[in-house]
């Protein structure tokens, strides 16, 4: 069945800096920059919530009908609905699935796209944008895209913006830190993806990238632009996972509770923005390992950054995370409005590996660390709220950490086809030992 939802009430969407000291720009804008000038991340300049029917027929509606309708105010007037369906039809070419553990608790698995990763909605969402805004210049000025990886986010960045015309991206990982899937997903490309092997950790990647974007050298040279959650085109479309999920376990007849393992809080905070466009949910619980800068100030109300500690869930190693003030925005700085919504727990190594060895023994269920993190939250809020639903996002496949999850479970994990594909290609990484020679590379 097709259903077609005919807004007439959109205008073209603006964005504005939450630091309130830059223009107010469109979607093109916002997408190219990344961040605003004034080092503010975009907000959109409304939400208007979705017609109830939406949500009362949602069991009939295609996922990419349900993305459409959901995004389409966030980009009408910008990227035209033919096109827009396209991207989406592109873009969600695999699964959702919301998998049973236990009685009441399901995981939502993203873990279904090219680089078992949920990064690859938005990295592709993200990737297409940029090409169709390429694809309508007469001339093209190239953008490259820089990319500081611990492992995850580059694969699912690169495999998304590989081949899109007018877009370059050069991804930068520590060498000897990421496993030997990830390393392969980042180094076997080609054509419009190169790795650099970067001799220090990921800190030392991320300053050389915080570096060259305010290297005028550089920036009068090429259009620079990065591809994590700041990104808006990166970050709206996950609140299509939440609305997935709401479409396979409405059927349960009870009040939703997600818990998202968190770093730089992106994923929960696009949640967040489902529920705002109208979706019902009870409550969301942000899980996170031993950073727990946002458990911390829902508890005093202090928010105190701290620089990040390394843990078995190194993809929310994040000592301030960048869209906690995106959360705190929708809910108009309220922090007792907040409070009524989010709860957040923090767990540390210890906690994650007994969770992942419980979940084993006691369903057969692999959780990877990610993933437990988040089942360990939604169990603590569920204990007081035992009528609800509870679903947590399993954020990455088990295979993409098993230097971790080897040692915990004993259970022979399999590869998926994705994986496999990769492994057997050659790596091609060039090694950068400092900033003068990631510059070099960047001018030549
Ligand atoms: C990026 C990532 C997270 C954290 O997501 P945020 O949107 O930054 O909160 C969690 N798990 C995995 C596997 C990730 O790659």
């Amino acid at each position: 069945m097709s259903y077609e939802y005919t807004f007439n009430i959109y205008k073209k969407m603006n964005f504005y800096s939450l630091n309130g000291k830059a223009p107010e720009v469109g979607l093109e804008e916002a997408v190219v920059r990344g961040i605003a000038p004034d080092k503010g991340l975009y907000f959109p300049e409304s939400i208007t919530p979705l017609p109830q029917s939406f949500f009362d027929n949602i069991e009939n509606l295609s996922n990419n009908e349900i993305a459409f309708t959901a995004i389409r105010q966030f980009v009408d007037g910008v990227i035209p609905d033919t096109a827009l369906k396209d991207i989406i039809a592109d873009v969600l070419s695999f699964d959702f699935p919301v998998v049973e553990v236990e009685e009441n608790i399901g995981t939502l698995e993203l873990f279904h796209g090219p680089t078992m990763a949920f990064k690859d909605v938005g990295a592709r969402f993200m990737a297409r944008c940029l090409g169709y805004f390429s694809a309508q210049k007469e001339t093209q000025e190239p953008v490259t895209v820089l990319v500081a990886t611990s492992g995850d986010t580059g694969g699912a960045v690169a495999r998304g913006f590989l081949n899109v015309e007018g877009v370059d991206v050069v991804i930068l990982y520590p060498t000897g830190k990421v496993s030997d899937i990830q390393e392969k997903q980042l180094t076997t490309l080609g054509a419009n993806i190169t790795a650099l092997e970067v001799d220090g950790v990921f800190d030392d990647c991320q300053a050389m990238v915080k570096t060259a974007f305010l290297d005028e050298e550089i920036t009068s040279q090429r259009k620079l632009t990065s591809a994590n959650s700041i990104n808006i085109a990166r970050w709206l479309p996950q609140l299509f996972y939440f609305l997935f999920a709401y479409k396979q376990a409405k059927s349960k007849g009870k009040e939703l509770v997600f818990s998202v393992p968190s770093g730089n809080f992106g994923n929960i905070c696009a949640g967040m923005v489902a529920h705002k466009l109208g979706m019902p949910v009870k409550h969301f619980v942000a899980s996170v390992n031993s950073n727990d800068i946002v458990p911390e100030y829902l508890k005093t109300g202090e928010y105190k950054p701290k620089p990040s500690v390394a843990t078995i869930s190194n993809a929310m190693d994040v000592g301030d995370p960048s869209n906690f003030i995106r959360i705190q925005k929708l809910f108009n700085n309220d922090l007792e409005a907040l409070s009524q919504k989010l709860s957040s727990y923090s767990y540390s190594d210890e906690e994650t590996k007994a969770a992942m060895q419980k979940i084993y023994a006691e369903t057969g269920y692999i959780a990877d660390p990610h993933g437990a993190v988040g089942y360990l939250g939604l169990k603590h809020y569920l204990k007081d709220h035992p009528d609800a639903y509870g679903i947590f996002l399993e954020t990455a496949h088990p295979v993409k950490f098993l230097p971790v999850v080897n040692p915990v479970i004993d259970a022979e994990i399999e590869i998926p086809e994705q994986i496999k594909a990769v492994m057997d290609k050659e790596k091609h990484a060039i090694p950068i030992k400092n900033y003068d020679e990631f510059k070099s590379f960047l001018l030549s």
